[in-house]
């Protein structure tokens, strides 16, 4: 039986900004919305509500989009000199860090996720927004070769209203992904974050009052997919989608947002092959593989769901793998436990989700090396959850479980695990663990994913380099100088000298 570490009710953080009902951030100002109705958010660990919230109708989604559009042509925003919005995304990551605590214990309270983890995810959003601050000044277009009565040239624009929905694993950071190459850019934003984690995002658009941004150039909606989401991203005043979540919703988002052919960027679903060669570092591996699929109870776009190992170091490397997941199953706990490394689950939903997938798996033949101990008090925790005995066609490698879970299977050589690594609809990551650099390149080049990562787990970018997916793990790229191509269009202009 495993305890969870517990905290006492008055020693959870309860912020000021929870206080009474939430409104919506349009045009600068906190307002009701004007539905009339509200929802509830609920604290995975008491599933008690932590807040009642505004819930943006069709009326209210058209009041931001043209509160943004406003703000697109006011020349309070389309007309600064670029040092000057160079400075004002500096201003929006200092409001962060001045308020880090209290964005991750939102993220925590909603999410479940270890207060540890949130702050450290809030503090990524700060070196995102300060990476992408260097941009306005360097939004370059080209002199293009021209007969010598002409003058030909390139701009590169903003695209307009950009509409950003973000998942509930990881709420701010998910935004700012979005948020910071946007205004960077010059666009300006109708944000919607997922109805099970939205305090952050209104926080983040309340602290934004303190900073010198236009009114309008960032607005916040809450609400449903359904509803909310989908007014959003079929409106024909928005220019640009900007979605992380499901592979599911980004393929419906694709669609609806052919409306008036927005320009789409989907940072969706994975099914992350993390691949074990029989000469690697097996103790430190086994570590990491641990960490990829505990980390955030496996609520990571990146988790490392299928961890691939090569025979002849097979069952040594099971043993490791299986204590490596000890600290986890000893740190699962209430978010705010100093202790804790893995908290609940994000809501019901999902857990029953979760744990439906673990059951569909032993009913498949598979066997749990771990995850099998009950929780005492139950509640919405799951344990790390090692899954043997099946293969890559089994359903649960090869759909999306977003939980502490994850598989082992066995490959005899480099071809054979990369035609495995690759068989899911997802290639959005994959890890590789030798000492031989040539199968390390060998294996990077011919892994179908956005990002490869050698002999270490994920690393998120903050800049310098992209991340996305291949296959249906998304379309287009956040950071590296290929979100500048998301977020802006391209205008040749011929000039008749003579
Ligand atoms: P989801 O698709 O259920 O919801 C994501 C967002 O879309 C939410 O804000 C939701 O309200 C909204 N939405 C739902 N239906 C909509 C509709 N019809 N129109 C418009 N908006 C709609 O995903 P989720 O469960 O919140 O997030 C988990 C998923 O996100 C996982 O698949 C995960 O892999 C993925 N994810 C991807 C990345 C990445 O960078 N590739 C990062 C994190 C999470």
């Amino acid at each position: 039986m495993i305890e969870p570490l517990l905290v006492r009710a008055d020693a959870r953080p309860r912020p000021d900004f929870l206080t009474g009902t939430k409104g919506l951030y349009i045009g600068g100002t906190e307002v009701a919305a004007r539905s009339g109705q509200t929802f509830e958010t609920i604290d995975p660990v008491t599933e008690q509500p932590i807040a009642t919230i505004s819930f943006a109708g069709a009326d209210d989604v058209d009041a931001a989009v043209a509160a943004a559009r406003r703000a697109f042509e006011d020349p309070a925003w389309a007309g600064i000199a670029p040092y000057r919005r160079t400075q004002l995304l500096l201003q929006v990551a200092d409001i962060i860090e001045a308020n880090v605590d209290e964005l991750a214990a939102l993220e925590s309270l909603e999410m479940g996720s270890a207060y540890t983890q949130t702050q450290w995810m809030i503090n990524h959003c700060v070196e995102v927004f300060r990476n992408h601050a260097g941009w306005p000044t360097k939004l370059y277009g080209q002199t293009a070769p021209a007969p010598s009565t002409q003058l030909q040239y390139t701009l590169r624009q903003p695209l307009g209203v950009a509409g950003a929905i973000a998942g509930w694993n990881g709420p701010l950071l998910q935004m700012s992904y979005k948020l910071a190459p946007a205004l960077a850019t010059g666009n300006t934003v109708v944000c919607k974050p997922s109805e099970h984690t939205s305090l952050s995002t209104l926080r983040f658009a309340d602290l934004l009052r303190q900073t010198d941004l236009p009114a309008g150039v960032v607005n916040v909606i809450t609400g449903d997919g359904k509803v909310t989401g989908e007014r959003l991203m079929s409106h024909d005043g928005v220019n640009k989608v900007a979605f992380t979540g499901s592979t599911a919703t980004g393929k419906h988002i694709l669609a609806t947002s052919a409306s008036n052919l927005k320009r789409v960027t989907l940072e969706l679903g994975g099914k992350t092959p993390y691949i074990v060669f029989a000469d690697a570092d097996l103790e430190k591996a086994a570590e990491i593989c641990a960490l990829a699929f505990c980390a955030g109870s496996g609520q990571a776009c990146v988790a490392g769901s299928r961890i691939f190992v090569q025979e002849p170091v097979r069952d040594k490397f099971v043993e490791l793998l299986a204590q490596a997941t000890e600290p986890y199953k000893a740190g699962l706990g209430d978010p705010f436990h100093p202790g804790t490394k893995m908290g609940p689950l994000a809501f019901r939903g999902h857990f029953e989700r979760v744990t439906n997938y673990i059951e569909l798996a032993t009913d498949a033949g598979g066997t749990l090396v771990t995850g099998a101990e009950p929780i005492d008090g139950g509640g919405l925790y799951v344990a790390p959850t090692l899954i043997d005995g099946l293969d890559n066609k089994s359903r649960v490698a090869q759909e999306e479980i977003f939980g502490p879970v994850s598989m082992i299977m066995p490959f005899t050589e480099l071809d054979e695990v990369v035609r495995l690594g690759n068989d899911t609809i997802f290639g959005l990551a994959a890890s590789v663990w030798t000492r031989d650099i040539g199968t390390a390149h060998r294996a990077a080049a011919r892994l179908d994913a956005g990002s490869v990562w050698i002999n270490r787990g994920s690393q998120m970018s903050a800049g310098p380099l992209p991340f996305g997916g291949h296959k249906q793990s998304g379309i287009g790229r956040e950071h590296g100088t290929e979100v500048l191509d998301a977020y802006t269009e391209s205008k040749s202009v011929v000039v008749e000298l003579s």
